[in-house]
């Protein structure tokens, strides 16, 4: 088709950026014996979480209304459930359904937020390295993304870039954490510099939370919610949670977001327009899953996180993966949750993407270019994503490999 037909404001976000490099990546990708740690998406369903789910989904197939629209703000049995869920892992007691709109996942609460709250010329603060669909959904709305870099190896804010950045002309920021691509879990200090510069500069916060329950020390570095840093952010953050990473269900394309009311209704009206609602029997296989997930925090006295498990096991699969590269001679940078590893290539002369296929080459390992997460890919050069949200045995695969390969890793 012509491309005559299609509007500025996509032609603008066609071809080129992150789509095309992840294409390019996972066309090398392909084949059957390689160990894939290039997208990020579980090679598991978590084992009586998919039963419970499953089951939720099953009995809605067989149910005339569940098989219809749910409320355009989602079904009420999830409703309840996201209430309870963030009651127990944030203590939150007041919440109420105004405060809630489930979505098609995550991805879609990212464009609804844009679309509800940025007029063209509004300048949205970024941190990179990014989620890469931030950007197309900043420009998609008219906004002006203003770039703040997080330097290796540890990612951390730091208030003159803050400073730099925000100004009268900003509407919002967008916060990561647990962050994608780094690992890297914002300290509840980092989160008050961030709040307060939203603050002075009446900024509203989009604080994306989709990775909330893998922080993996609870003790040493825990998640802090965005709407608990103080009062005046509960009033001014939308968060962004997704049934995608918390029940590993990245397929079902379920998502919600929590805020206060007059933020919610807005964005609601988006929404509705958007999708009007995600499908039902999903919605209400997810409220299976995370009633399941509560119901064995109360019955085994288990913290919440621990019931979904995936903490412990993305740590484990950290450090099992992080060790393997030290082996091989690569720098690790520290992370303290997420989904993934970052890892720095400098040491063998090849640049990102061609250390990523030289992986795919001769260890049969995909990892990602961390320049597609920069909106200038040339910001960074040499450093790797690898996905870590897989079972043990993938992950040991993966280092084996590895190590395997030793003896020829390229060295400058
Ligand atoms: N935010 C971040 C930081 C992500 O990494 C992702 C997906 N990888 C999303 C949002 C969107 O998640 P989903 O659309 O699957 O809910």
């Amino acid at each position: 088709m012509s491309q005559k037909y299609v509007s500025n404001r996509i032609a603008l976000e066609m071809g080129g950026g992150a789509d095309e490099g992840w294409s390019k990546i996972m066309k090398l990708a392909k084949g059957t014996d390689m160990i894939n740690l290039g997208q990020g998406f579980p090679d598991f369903i978590p084992k009586g979480l998919a039963e419970a789910m499953n089951g939720g989904v099953t009995r809605a197939l067989h149910d005339v209304p569940s098989c219809q629209y749910s409320p355009m703000r989602g079904h009420s049995r999830l409703i309840q459930a996201i209430i309870d869920l963030r009651r127990t892992l944030y203590d939150e007691k007041d919440l109420d359904p105004k405060n809630i709109c489930v979505v098609c996942s995550g991805t879609e609460a990212l464009y609804a937020a844009m679309q509800t709250f940025v007029n063209p010329g509004d300048e949205v603060v970024l941190f990179e390295p990014f989620f890469p669909w931030y950007l197309p959904a900043v420009r998609m709305a008219g906004g002006i993304p203003i770039v703040v870099e997080l330097k290796k190896p540890d990612f951390r804010i730091h208030e003159v870039d803050l400073k730099r950045a925000f100004s009268s002309k900003t509407k919002l920021c967008v916060f990561n954490t647990p962050h994608n691509p780094t690992g890297a879990v914002a300290s509840v200090e980092d989160m008050r510099l961030i709040a307060s510069y939203c603050k002075t500069h009446d900024a509203l916060c989009v604080s994306d939370e989709v990775y909330e329950i893998c922080a993996f020390d609870r003790k040493k570095r825990p998640h802090v919610t965005m709407r608990d840093v103080d009062k005046e952010m509960t009033g001014r953050t939308l968060v962004l949670s997704s049934a995608s990473k918390l029940l590993s269900v990245t397929g079902w394309r379920v998502g919600w977001i929590v805020g206060p009311e007059p933020l919610v209704n807005a964005v609601s009206a988006t929404h509705s327009y958007v999708t009007f609602c995600a499908p039902t029997p999903l919605q209400i296989g997810v409220a299976a899953g995370i009633e399941d997930v509560l119901r064995s925090c109360t019955t085994k006295t288990q913290h919440v996180e621990d019931a979904f498990g995936l903490a412990t096991l993305f740590g484990k699969n950290w450090l099992t993966l992080a060790d393997a590269l030290r082996d091989v001679g690569l720098m690790v940078c520290p992370a303290q949750g997420g989904y993934f590893l970052v890892c720095d290539c400098a040491s063998t002369g090849l640049e990102d993407v061609a250390f990523c296929k030289w992986l795919i080459e001769n260890a049969k390992i995909v990892g990602v270019p961390l320049s597609l997460f920069y909106s200038d890919p040339n910001k960074t050069r040499h450093l790797i994503r690898f996905a870590i949200c897989k079972t043990e045995k993938a992950m040991k695969r993966a280092a084996d490999a590895l190590r395997a390969v030793k003896s020829i890793i390229p060295r400058i």
